[in-house]
């Protein structure tokens, strides 16, 4: 449980900010229980049925990275995880977050590819800095579209023969007939105008509020990736004059002695923190054991 003044000092940034900017990582689905990415639990095993044994693998990025897959495997672990993502449930830190913005002027970044932000948060307010699940790309990448998936993930999941995609169902490029790939961050990720409209329309707004009272939250970002949220929000905390940088991290939660004036860290569970912003019950819940997480400085 946070310190009840780090609770109420959040609180009172978050009603005094003309400007809140969101950066959500893998931290804030791993609070609402999708932990599969990166630990061995039920989903896990369910998404990789018997390659988990076959190849002594036990999560998904390791299965998802792993090159002695055939590419029916690969693509049947990736229709299984990308159907998980339309089919799953809306994680509770999303919607106690929008609560929580509820009428704040607030733009979110993030860098999770699980969609959760779109369950509860309008498109228009968000950037994907590493792509999103929900879209395929053509892995040269030989043109500039991406291709919302959902009706071929239903359609193909179906068709996995024990643990593979039949060759002949692998989706393809329409251009050039290279295989399609996850629009998700890769040697061949597409920033293409789709990207680039999305990151301007996040970098207008950090640039109307950079002189105003601008709040950086961010949550749950971990060491694989500091360099797109945590590290551009602490550079911007200690060059904008009214900044204010506030960490909700189990793990990683660090400040900088250049802004340690205008931040905050909560080392803390942020399901549980998130409660205690709204001023609800924390009763029977599960806190943050950092024994059984992932080592997110893990590089991939
Ligand atoms: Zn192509």
């Amino acid at each position: 449980m946070v310190s009840k003044e780090k609770i109420e000092l959040l609180k009172q940034k978050i009603d005094e900010a003309d400007a809140i900017v969101v950066g959500g990582a893998s931290g804030m689905s791993a609070a609402s229980g999708f932990v599969f990415y990166y630990q061995d639990d039920e989903v896990y095993r369910k998404l990789a049925g018997g390659l988990a044994k076959k190849y002594d693998i036990h999560n998904y990025f390791d299965l998802f990275y792993d090159r002695r897959l055939s590419r029916g495997e690969l693509w049947a672990a990736m229709l299984r995880a990308t159907r998980y993502v339309y089919e799953c449930y809306t994680g509770e830190t999303y919607t106690d977050l929008a609560r929580l913005l509820q009428g704040k002027n607030y733009y979110i970044a993030t860098t999770n590819q699980d969609a959760q932000f779109f369950r509860t948060f309008p498109d228009e307010r968000i950037t994907r800095i590493q792509g999103d699940n929900r879209y395929w790309q053509c892995s040269r990448p030989c043109h500039d579209e991406i291709y919302y998936n959902k009706e071929k993930v239903f359609e193909l999941s179906d068709k996995i023969v024990g643990d593979a995609l039949p060759d002949e169902l692998i989706p393809r490029c329409p251009h050039c007939g290279k295989e399609l790939a996850p629009w998700v961050r890769g040697y061949t990720f597409l920033e293409g105008e789709y990207y680039q409209r999305e990151m301007k329309r996040y970098l207008d707004f950090l640039r109307a509020n950079a002189r105003r009272k601008v709040l950086f939250l961010e949550l749950g970002v971990g060491m694989m990736t500091p360099m797109f949220i945590k590290e551009p929000f602490m550079n911007m905390t200690y060059q904008f004059p009214h900044a204010f940088y506030a960490t909700i991290n189990p793990q990683h939660a660090i400040i900088p002695k250049e802004i340690v004036k205008k931040s905050l860290a909560i080392g803390d569970d942020i399901a549980i923190t998130l409660k205690q912003l709204l001023g609800e019950s924390i009763a029977g819940m599960k806190g943050f054991n950092p024994k059984e997480a992932f080592t997110p400085s893990r590089v991939y």
